[in-house]
């Protein structure tokens, strides 16, 4: 057995192809295999999923599992377009929003080597895009963001290869009101504007109504993070018809199968209970609003979010520190090392026992490391 590192370390391999060995591949926040974390790491819903989820997996037939699902997902759509309020011929279900992002890059945008125009993406936002473009051959243009991590629209009224836009932005939470994303739509027209709304529920505007009046407007959604379904693997997408039908036309020729029998069950069973949903939704916003205020006491500066997380930076205490000593307490946390994001953390949002454990060891590391700074 090779372990992933060991590969890693021995470099290229002659028999992958060019394009493999040129790969950088995205990196997930780690998924410890056992042990007692806290884990606010990777913007998972500390609640997890709603009790019908569990009911309709204990009924679910195991006999069904011998035949293919509905390579179309057609109950789970019509969930998804009930509750988004369109036809479920504007939907499109994934194995995750990774892959409906992934079958949008390829689906939409074109690659550089047919003369491709660069797709528009903030230079700091969700780093699977510039990942997704690498692996198409898609151009992309990295788009400096303005103070306060506010995307600063204008740039991207400009001609282009097409837009992608994560609503509220990651790792920084910040959300772009509807109007803006209206601007952007109503001016360009010519390529797709792709919306990743993977954190829309944590109090941001969502762009699905947008879609009925621009046909090149996709809105991409996932169950991972608002349903608290990551390990299902479900996401999808919203718009035009033609796009979906674009989509389908990239997946068909790749996987026809990418939703299988139990997460269209599940998901559907997670959606239709809104009010669970609205229910865990509401308490992470209240524990994220305490946790702003919490943090702020303790010295931080927390960048306001819209999302299930926190974007802070401590003024005086270097992020890396804190987040190897937070670990060495039992809390995962997110640190990036890209130089543009390292003095910040980000802290998915927990159940208020561990956000009230974080304070205080937080509080503590902060008071040692006062300590060592005057011990100097
Ligand atoms: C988590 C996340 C996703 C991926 O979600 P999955 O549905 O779990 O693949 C997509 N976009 C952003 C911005 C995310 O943070």
């Amino acid at each position: 057995m090779t372990d992933e590192k060991t590969t890693a370390a021995r470099g290229a391999s002659p028999l992958w192809n060019r394009r493999t060995a040129g790969l950088t591949p995205y990196v997930p926040g780690e998924q410890p295999r056992s042990g007692r974390w806290i884990k606010l790491n990777t913007n998972e819903n500390p609640y997890g999923p709603s009790p019908e989820v569990r009911r309709v997996l204990a009924g679910f037939d195991l006999k069904a599992l011998s035949l293919y699902p509905d390579p179309g997902a057609s109950a789970l759509r019509e969930a998804i377009a009930s509750e988004a309020g369109v036809s479920p011929d504007c939907v499109f279900v994934g194995n995750g929003s990774d892959e409906v992002l992934a079958l949008a890059f390829q689906t939409f945008f074109e690659p550089a080597s047919s003369g491709g125009r660069a797709v528009l993406v903030p230079e700091v936002s969700y780093s699977f895009y510039p990942v997704y473009a690498a692996l198409y051959d898609v151009p992309l243009t990295r788009l400096p963001l303005s103070a306060g991590w506010r995307v600063d629209i204008e740039p991207y009224l400009e001609p282009s290869g097409g837009v992608v836009l994560a609503n509220p932005n990651a790792p920084t939470g910040v959300a772009l009101p509807r109007a803006a994303i209206e601007q952007i739509a109503a001016i360009r027209r010519d390529r797709v504007v792709l919306i990743d709304e993977a954190y829309i529920d944590f109090g941001g505007e969502t762009a699905v109504p947008l879609t009925a009046r621009y046909s090149h407007l996709l809105v991409v959604r996932t169950f991972s993070k608002s349903y608290g379904l990551a390990g299902l693997r479900v996401g999808y997408a919203i718009g035009h018809p033609r796009l979906i039908e674009g989509l389908c036309r990239v997946r068909d020729s790749f996987n026809s199968y990418t939703v299988d029998r139990l997460a269209q069950v599940l998901a559907r069973a997670a959606i239709l209970d809104w009010r669970y949903f609205r229910q865990c939704v509401d308490l992470i916003i209240e524990t994220r609003e305490a946790a702003v205020r919490d943090l702020a006491a303790l010295g931080f500066e927390v960048t306001p979010s819209m999302a299930n997380f926190l974007w802070v930076r401590h003024p005086d205490v270097p992020a890396a520190w804190l987040a190897d000593q937070l670990k060495q307490n039992g809390i995962l946390i997110r640190h990036f090392s890209d130089p543009l994001l390292a003095d910040h953390l980000r802290i998915t949002i927990g159940l208020p026992a561990d956000m009230d454990r974080l304070k205080r060891v937080l509080a503590r590391l902060l008071r040692a490391f006062d300590q060592t700074q005057t011990e100097r």
